[in-house]
């Protein structure tokens, strides 16, 4: 029996807060301090003893729980909410001397008094803001264009390294400002794992980390071990007293956040040069990936005096590392063939170490930037790798030609049809429709979340379905039976159905979405988007002149025109006579239109707890059509809650502040009533 375990019976409910209490504990000596003080095995153990106590107790609920991390329901997007302080960048240079300037600026905005300053290593990830209330995660919010964020709070209490509760003494209102990221062999797993399921590999640590943010499953993101790491501040009420950065993070830690191991203080700017001499050394073996160091004005005093302008604050600067070079010999330049026909050039290269990997191949934009560079096959070339798995070349190294090399020609046709090839801009082509190689990758860009949206429709399902030879057309798919589905590899009845669901589905997605997902070029989601705007239905696009089209917001003459030869073309109309003929719809939705007497005009609307008939995503951008501002948590601002089954603190939070609450048939009711 260890030291954790129930010495004397204690109540349930005691049990219950006992066991919270030291499961919090326990992650926050595991991931701030570094120290675990138990075995993951006991923790396991402890967690599920928590969880048979919580459900002989449903009294005893509550949402922070440690148990509460795989709870969450798998969401279906995220809202988009603004910051309470702007989350600004901060300037970059790659120069030692830039930085010295900027000292000699502060120096002299601060008349002539030589701060102190804090430097932290600048992990790559993704940005941050977590906000707690009352020592309780209450949002966490990605930081978007600064203004404004995803809020992805259900995702990132999935996350063991970001405590749901302070500890002791939390002030009323924290926001910390951090970086979530992925550590070098959880990245190495996940691509590994990717790879055995014949998934597209993320290119480096930060695409990941973010891809994995933006995982629909509280459960995927709790296995991929992100990380957070606190990097700065945004509204703080109740930590008056604390008056610099240094402070600040001895503060947040003994709170139960992580702040970096690696933070200096340095009382000189030949200090701060050190630091970042000496943390260039080492960074390669921190296990996870940095790009640089931050440098800023430790006391707060300070910073205030210093402003900021309109995008960076100018106490604080970046240096960046150099990304690592290495020079290698280019052997062959194939040709791969894109969603949208592009041939894209790709580097066979002799295999060459460079930042923690051996390499072959590497990728180089297009034909004119080859041509531009005077890249020859045979050439010594040096490449270029920043946190990607694929290199880039960045040079020939034309001193060591020896005049055997060989120019890179444009492939004549394509490698995949033998279809003819035009350069468009910078840009090769695959000009013929038909290729297969092309609608490979159009079929598994139409089938994607921001286009068709066909849940279960992986890389993987396409190419089977490809190579089965079950669909050679778009709407084949919606031609696709439980028997033929059944003959694939690994295809279980249940899967087969909800495949077949997830199509019955997607056959009312409607113009836009179509539009998006055919890959036509040049239109994109929201070319998409306003093209279903102005016409009610297919057959009124398809009978566009090419002036109505350039005349669209954001359309130009050649995106006009592109468009309108495409709509003329043979492809295209069988494109849309099958999709109709399938039973997919070509109506544009009807998007309400805000009016004033709408009984949402200027209303600040959360939406809590689950709604049957709605996604979140959905109704958010709904009722923002209806003139109401959707935000992600209760404040003296809510003006009405919309509360769905199992409610939490929000609605108790809103009960406690007078907020008017309805439930989901009163939503439904008075949104049928704007109808009428
Ligand atoms: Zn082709």
């Amino acid at each position: 029996m260890s030291e954790f375990d129930d010495q004397t019976p204690l109540l349930p409910l005691a049990r219950i807060e006992e066991l919270r209490s030291l499961l919090h504990r326990a992650n926050r000596f595991y991931y701030v301090e570094a120290e675990p003080i138990m075995s993951d095995s006991e923790f396991d153990r402890l967690l599920a003893e928590l969880a048979r106590l919580e459900a002989d107790h449903p009294e005893a609920h509550d949402p922070d729980s440690p148990t509460s991390r795989v709870g969450g329901e798998p969401v279906s997007g995220f809202e988009t909410i603004a910051h309470a302080r702007r989350m600004l960048s901060i300037d970059n240079t790659y120069s030692i001397e830039d930085v010295v300037a900027w000292h000699d600026r502060v120096v002299k905005a601060l008349d002539g008094r030589a701060p102190r300053y804090v430097c932290e290593p600048k992990i790559d990830g993704v940005a941050i803001n977590l906000r707690y209330e009352s020592g309780r995660l209450a949002a966490a919010v990605t930081r978007g264009d600064g203004e404004r964020g995803d809020l992805v709070t259900g995702n990132v209490r999935a996350m063991d390294s970001v405590p749901l509760v302070l500890g002791d003494d939390p002030p009323s209102i924290l926001e910390i400002r951090g970086e979530i990221y992925m550590p070098d062999d959880a990245f190495e797993r996940v691509n590994a794992d990717r790879e055995t399921r014949g998934e597209q590999l993320f290119a480096n640590a930060r695409n990941s980390t973010a891809g994995t943010l933006k995982s629909l499953d509280p459960a995927v993101i709790r296995a991929r071990g992100l990380r957070f790491c606190a990097h700065g501040r945004g509204e703080i009420v109740g930590l008056e007293a604390v008056a610099t950065y240094s402070e600040l993070l001895d503060r947040i830690r003994a709170l139960g956040l992580s702040v970096s191991s690696r933070t200096s203080l340095c009382a000189t700017i030949d200090e701060v040069i050190e630091c970042i001499e000496s943390f260039g050394r080492e960074r390669a073996e921190v296990g996870f990936g940095t790009d640089g160091m931050v440098v800023r004005v430790d006391d707060f005093a300070s910073q205030e005096a210093l402003g900021e302008t309109a995008k960076a604050p100018r106490w604080c600067i970046a240096f960046k590392y150099p990304a690592e070079q290495a020079v290698t010999r280019l052997l062959d330049v194939g040709w791969q063939v894109g969603k949208g026909g592009t041939l894209t050039p790709r580097a066979t290269m002799e295999p060459v170490f460079v930042a923690g990997t051996t390499v072959q191949h590497a990728t180089m934009h297009n034909i004119e930037e080859i041509r531009r560079k005077d890249i020859r096959i045979g050439d010594r070339v040096v490449i270029e790798k920043a946190g990607e798995i694929i290199p880039q070349i960045i040079e020939p190294v034309a001193s060591e030609r020896n005049g055997d090399e060989r120019p890179i020609e444009p492939p004549a046709e394509c490698p995949d049809c033998g279809g003819g090839v035009e350069q468009e801009g910078p840009k090769l082509y695959c000009t013929n429709p038909e290729c297969d190689a092309q609608f490979r990758e159009r079929l598994k860009w139409f089938v994607g979340r921001g286009q068709m949206d066909i849940d279960g429709f992986g890389e993987k399902l396409v190419d089977q379905l490809l190579d089965a030879g079950l669909v050679s057309h778009f709407a084949d798919l919606f031609r696709l039976e439980r028997a033929s589905l059944l003959t694939l590899e690994r295809m279980g009845e249940t899967s087969a159905d909800n495949i077949l669901a997830a199509l019955q589905e997607a056959r009312n997605r409607g113009l836009a979405r179509v539009l998006a997902g055919l890959g036509i070029r040049h239109i994109g989601t929201s070319a998409a988007k306003v093209l279903a705007r102005a016409f009610p239905d297919a057959q009124a696009l398809l009978a566009a002149e090419e002036s109505e089209l350039e005349a669209l917001p954001d359309f130009g003459a050649i995106t006009a025109k592109s468009l309108h030869d495409y709509l003329a073309s043979d492809s295209a109309r069988s494109t849309f006579d099958q999709l109709a003929a399938v039973g997919v719809s070509l109506e544009s939705e009807q998007v309400s239109r805000s009016d004033d007497s709408s009984v949402f005009s200027d209303q600040v609307v959360v939406l809590t707890g689950t709604l049957e008939g709605f996604t979140r995503s959905k109704l958010a951008e709904q009722l923002e059509s209806l003139g109401a501002k959707v935000t992600g948590s209760v404040s003296a601002k809510t003006t009405l809650l919309i509360a769905g089954e199992n409610a939490g603190s929000k609605l108790a939070k809103a009960e406690s502040l007078g907020v008017e609450i309805w439930d989901e048939p009163r939503l439904v009711e008075e949104l049928s009533r704007l109808r009428s």
